[in-house]
């Protein structure tokens, strides 16, 4: 813990203490800059007023989905955090192409819900576990952004209780403006309580997956370019390590239409799987990752040659990291840092560079996926080309400058660093990298005047005022 969390840590103690309502510790995903704030719940029902004793909380207030944001986005140190509890407006079933959620349900209870009917969200990210509140507020992206866009592109209509407490409805021909702010608009806005969503057609719970090793991220970054036009899910896993450096093995995957019949979806919602102890050690070191890393490489080989393609359940497509629970506890109490960048059409060099000169620090997973077109939404991450998504102990040495450089590289060249996964990006460089950002705080101020929405993320890169 760097020592500002420690000083906000110990002033949310001392708060706690003069306080009727009791404080808890929360963290990002990445498990780095945690802080103490207060817990309040509303639901899909709640009238403004149901945001309770936050209104006077004058350290701000943010909503908390299920804390799969890696960084501090979804805390206040100090503040308050408001959840979406489930009920009442559990998925209660989809007749029509659209469903209507609670923004505290889960992506995949919306999913599971929705393959009982062949059908199935059109965009989801890499974890089955985020909410619809969450996966609006970071406007998340998923493995087929070329073709489905992120997913704000989706929303129908969703039910806001503004930083005034008042409560609209939005969509984008109701206050659009005020719609795509909040898509994309990292909690800032508001608290979402509920969603009316578009979903697909898919046809069973099934996937075709096939897969190629690849030598090079040159061989790597053509293979997914090539794969993205044809199929449906595509990303690469890369295996930076001096070695081996960019070897890499490139999944894609099509939904499976037909007569097969389909999975029994709530036995799958609810299978049980293996979760990682808590043990506050970290389980993963460079060794260890090199063994899983070579690991890989020869199953993906022994794959390619024998059946390059296989029939895969659509959880283990596209949620391949939800089957060890909590997988996050592998790098121990000091935890781990994503950096995860958009680079645009045209910056393949730097794109290349940038896992050059990152694959020097020890990078434990490394993703590669094609973005395509942009969102209306002023602060949505995706933009057309790639994002790079490395993880990095937060204890490696050399790490924090490291990234500090790549910031820079990947300003220069018109790209951006995900908000959802941030926990460390400077101030100075958000401009240059969300050139709508005052277009966006403009939609805030008339949404949340007296700036009463607050998230350690929004202070610390100044997106509601000047940085803290
Ligand atoms: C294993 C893993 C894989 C991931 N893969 C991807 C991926 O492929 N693509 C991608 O885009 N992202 C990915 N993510 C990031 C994740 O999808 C986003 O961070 C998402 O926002 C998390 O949703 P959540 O419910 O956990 O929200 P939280 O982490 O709790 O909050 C995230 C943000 O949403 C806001 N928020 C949450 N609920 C509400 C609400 N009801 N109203 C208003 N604002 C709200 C918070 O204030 C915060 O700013 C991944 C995360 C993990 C852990």
């Amino acid at each position: 813990m760097g020592s500002w969390p420690r000083v906000t840590y110990l002033v949310g103690i001392l708060k706690d203490m003069c306080d009727e309502r009791s404080s808890q510790f929360q963290v990002g995903f990445g498990g780095v800059a945690g802080v103490r704030s207060f817990t309040e719940w509303a639901d899909a029902a709640s009238r403004p007023d149901a945001l309770g004793a936050s209104a006077d909380d004058v350290r701000g207030v943010i909503a908390r989905g299920a804390g799969c944001a890696y960084g501090d986005a979804a805390q206040r140190g100090g503040g308050t955090v408001v959840r979406i509890a489930k009920t009442p407006h559990q998925p209660s079933g989809a007749t029509s192409d659209a469903i209507e959620v609670s923004a505290g349900a889960t992506i995949g209870e919306v999913c599971w819900t929705l393959l009982r009917h062949g059908r199935f969200l059109p965009v989801v990210p890499g974890t089955a576990r985020a909410t619809i509140g969450g996966a609006i507020a970071a406007d998340v992206h998923g493995k087929n952004h070329p073709h489905a866009g992120s997913f704000g592109a989706h929303v129908v209509s969703l039910d806001l209780i503004d930083g005034s407490g008042t409560r609209r409805r939005l969509s984008k021909t109701e206050d659009p403006e005020a719609f795509w702010a909040t898509v994309g608009g990292m909690g800032l806005t508001g608290v979402i309580v509920s969603a009316t969503l578009n979903s697909t057609t898919v046809g069973s719970a099934l996937v075709w997956e096939s897969t190629a090793l690849t030598a090079s991220i040159d061989e790597t970054v053509r293979r997914v370019r090539a794969l993205s036009t044809t199929h449906d899910h595509v990303a690469a896993w890369l295996d930076l390590r001096s070695r081996a450096f960019g070897t890499g093995v490139v999944t894609a995957a099509n939904h499976l239409h037909g007569s097969l019949p389909r999975e029994d979806c709530k036995a799958r919602a609810s299978s049980s799987r293996l979760v990682c102890p808590n043990i506050g050690l970290p389980l993963l070191g460079p060794r260890r990752v090199a063994l899983a890393n070579a690991a890989k490489i020869v199953s993906a080989r022994r794959r390619t040659r024998r059946a390059p393609e296989r029939l895969l359940g659509i959880e283990s497509a596209l949620w391949p990291l939800d089957g060890l629970g909590e997988w996050n506890r592998l790098y121990g109490k000091a935890g781990f840092v994503q950096y995860q960048v958009a680079i645009p059409d045209g910056a393949e060099g730097a794109l290349v560079q940038l896992a050059t000169d990152l694959g020097r620090l020890p990078v434990y997973l490394a993703t590669l996926k094609r973005l395509g077109t942009a969102s209306a939404a002023p602060l949505s991450f995706p933009l057309p080309g790639w994002t790079l998504a490395l993880d990095v102990p937060a204890t490696a040495p050399g790490l924090w400058a490291a990234l500090d450089t790549a910031d820079g590289t990947v300003a220069e060249v018109g790209g951006r660093v995900y908000l959802a996964k941030d926990v460390r990006l400077k101030a100075r460089h958000v401009r240059a990298m969300y050139p709508r950002l005052d277009e966006w705080r403009e939609v805030r101020a008339r949404l949340d005047p007296s700036g009463r929405m607050k998230s350690d993320l929004g202070c610390r890169l100044g997106l509601i005022g000047s940085a803290t």
